[in-house]
C-alpha cells in the first residue's frame, strides 16, 4: 500500500472536476484527479459534446435542404451516418485531448482508477491512500429509468442514443425535456422515423409556455410524431427491437430511449463512512461554498442540487476550490444559470417563466418580439423565432428571459449578463445593438417590456 499527499484531490474529470483541478493548480495547490472512465467526464465523452456534434450534422442537412430558398440549387443530400459518427468521435477526441493537455500544462496528476473516500482527509484508490486537506467530489450522474421500465437490450439511455452504430429506422423517445427534444430533433432530420412521448401536456415542460408552443410546432414540422399527455407502458425489448403501448395502440421501434432524468453517481464513493450526508432528494447536501457535512470535502456538479448542466458544474468547481483556498467566493443562483436546448428550433432561457413570476406575486411585465420584427430575422431566414422578456414593473428588474429560434442558445447570454450586472429591461432597451443582428430582437423585446416597442 502506497501513501501519497496532495493539497487537492478531485474525484471525477468532467466539467466540474477538471475545471476545479485547474483552478486548484492555478492557486498553487498540488492536485490529482482520479477518473474511473474517460478523461473529460460524461459531458465530453458521452453527453453534451457528442450530442452537439450529431445535432450539428442535422443542422447542416437542414441548411442544405433549405438552400433552394436562398437561390442555391443542390441535389438531394445523402446522410453518410458512419461519417457523421466518425466526426463525432474526432470532436470528442479533440476536446478530451485538450483536457489532458491542460492537466499536463498545470502539472495535475491524472490517476486512472475508481476512488472512494477513506478515513478523514484520505481518498482510497485500490490499495493506495491519497492524503489531502481538500477533496472535491465531482462524480456526476447516471441515467434513471422510469417506473415499470428497465434499461437493457433495446431500451437505452440518452448517452447510447448519441452513439448509434447505424441510423435507426424507427426511434422512440420517452421524455420531451431538453435531452429528449434534442435526440428527436437530430434523428428525425437525419432520416429516422421518430416518436416523442411526454407525460405532461407540452414539450419542454419546464420552459415558458410560449416557448414550448413554438418548439412543439417546430418538432412536428420536422416530421416527429409528438405525443404529449402520453404515458408509455408494457415495454418489451427483443433482440432486434422494442414494443410498447400508448393508450390502446401497440407500437414498435428499433430503439426506445428513456430521457427522463438522472441521479447522482454516489454508489462507489463511500459517503456514509466519511460522514457526507445526502439531502432529501438523495443528492449530496452542500452549503453555498459547496462544503459537504464532512470537513474538507466538497461536492459539485450533478452530485448536488440545481440544474444538471456542465457550466453549473464548472462554476461550482471554482467556488469549491476558491473557498478551500480561503478566498472570497461568488454566490451561485441556480435560477439565473442559463439553460440551453440545442434542438431545432434552439431554446435559451434563464430565470422565471411568466407563469412562475405571476405565481410568486410579482407585478409582471412581459415584452415579446418575433425575430421577424427585426431585419436579421428575415435576412437569416427565421421570422418565427421569439424573444420573451419577463420583468417586474416597479424596479424594472429582469426576472427571466426566454428565446426560441436560431442561435437562441447564444442570444440568451446577453440577458443573463445584464441581470448579473444588476441591469434591468429598460437598460437593455437603450443599449446600442449592432445591425442587422438577431440581438436587435432582444433589444426590441426589452423595449416592449418598457412600453416603447419600435419595430412592431
Ligand atoms: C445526453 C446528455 C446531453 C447533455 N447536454 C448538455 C448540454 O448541452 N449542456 C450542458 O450544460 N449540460 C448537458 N448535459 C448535462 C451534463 O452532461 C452534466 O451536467 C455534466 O456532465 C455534469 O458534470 P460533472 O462534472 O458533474 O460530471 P460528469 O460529466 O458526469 O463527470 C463525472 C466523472 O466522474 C467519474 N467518476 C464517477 N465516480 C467515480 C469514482 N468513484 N472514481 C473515479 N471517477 C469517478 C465518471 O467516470 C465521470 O467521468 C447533458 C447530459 C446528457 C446525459
Amino acid at each position: 500500500m502506497a501513501e501519497r499527499s496532495f493539497d487537492c484531490v478531485v474525484i471525477g474529470s468532467g466539467p466540474g472536476g477538471y475545471v476545479a483541478a485547474i483552478r486548484a493548480a492555478q492557486l498553487g495547490m498540488s492536485t490529482a484527479v482520479i477518473e474511473k472512465d474517460a478523461v473529460g467526464g460524461r459531458c465530453l465523452n458521452y453527453a453534451c459534446i457528442p450530442a452537439k456534434a450529431v445535432l450539428r450534422a442535422a443542422d447542416i442537412l437542414t441548411e442544405v435542404r433549405e438552400a433552394g430558398e436562398y437561390g442555391i440549387r443542390v441535389g438531394e443530400p445523402e446522410v453518410d451516418f458512419p461519417a457523421v459518427m466518425e466526426r463525432r468521435g474526432k470532436v470528442v477526441a479533440t476536446l478530451t485531448g485538450g483536457v489532458s493537455g491542460l492537466f499536463k500544462k498545470n502539472k495535475i496528476e491524472l490517476i486512472a482508477a475508481e476512488a472512494s473516500l477513506g478515513e478523514a482527509g484520505t481518498v482510497r484508490v485500490g490499495d493506495d491512500v491519497l492524503r489531502s486537506k481538500t477533496v472535491i467530489l465531482a462524480a456526476g450522474s447516471i441515467p434513471r429509468a422510469i417506473p415499470g421500465v428497465e434499461f437493457g437490450g433495446r431500451v437505452i439511455g440518452t448517452e447510447e442514443a448519441w452513439a448509434f452504430a447505424a441510423l435507426p429506422g424507427r426511434l422512440a423517445v420517452i421524455g420531451a425535456g431538453a435531452s429528449g427534444a434534442e435526440i428527436a430533433s437530430a434523428y428525425a432530420r437525419l432520416g429516422s422515423e421518430t416518436y416523442l412521448f411526454e407525460m405532461l401536456d407540452r414539450v419542454l415542460p419546464t420552459e415558458d409556455e410560449d416557448i414550448s408552443k413554438v418548439v412543439g410546432r417546430g418538432l412536428s414540422r420536422q416530421g416527429i410524431n409528438v405525443h404529449t399527455n402520453t404515458p408509455v407502458s408494457d415495454v418489451k425489448s427483443t433482440r432486434t427491437g422494442v414494443s410498447f403501448t400508448i393508450g390502446e395502440e401497440k407500437l414498435t421501434a428499433d430503439w426506445l430511449v428513456i430521457a427522463a432524468g438522472r441521479g447522482p453517481d454516489v454508489a462507489a464513493l463511500g459517503l456514509d463512512a466519511a460522514g457526507v450526508k445526502l439531502d432529501d432528494r438523495g443528492l449530496i447536501a452542500v452549503d453555498g461554498a459547496q462544503c459537504t457535512s464532512a470537513e474538507g470535502i466538497y461536492a459539485i456538479g450533478d452530485l448536488v442540487a440545481g440544474p444538471a448542466l456542465a457550466h453549473k458544474a464548472s462554476d461550482e468547481g471554482i467556488i469549491a476550490v476558491e473557498s478551500a483556498a480561503g478566498l472570497q467566493t461568488h454566490p451561485l443562483v441556480n435560477e439565473d444559470i442559463p439553460r440551453a436546448t440545442f434542438c431545432t428550433p434552439n431554446v435559451g432561457s434563464f430565470g422565471l417563466t411568466e407563469a412562475q413570476a405571476r405565481e410568486r406575486g410579482f407585478d409582471v411585465v412581459v415584452g415579446k418580439v418575433p425575430y421577424g420584427a427585426v431585419g436579421a430575422g428575415t435576412v437569416y431566414g427565421d421570422r418565427t423565432g421569439l424573444v420573451k422578456v419577463v420583468g417586474e414593473r416597479r424596479y424594472g428588474e429582469l426576472l427571466g428571459a426566454h428565446i426560441v429560434g436560431t442561435r437562441a442558445t447564444e442570444l440568451i447570454q446577453e440577458l443573463v449578463n445584464v441581470r448579473e450586472l444588476e441591469g434591468g429591461y429598460a437598460e437593455v432597451a437603450r443599449i446600442v445593438h449592432g445591425h442587422p443582428t438577431l440581438s436587435e430582437a432582444v433589444m426590441e423585446a426589452a423595449r416592449d417590456a418598457d412600453g416603447w416597442l419600435i419595430h412592431g
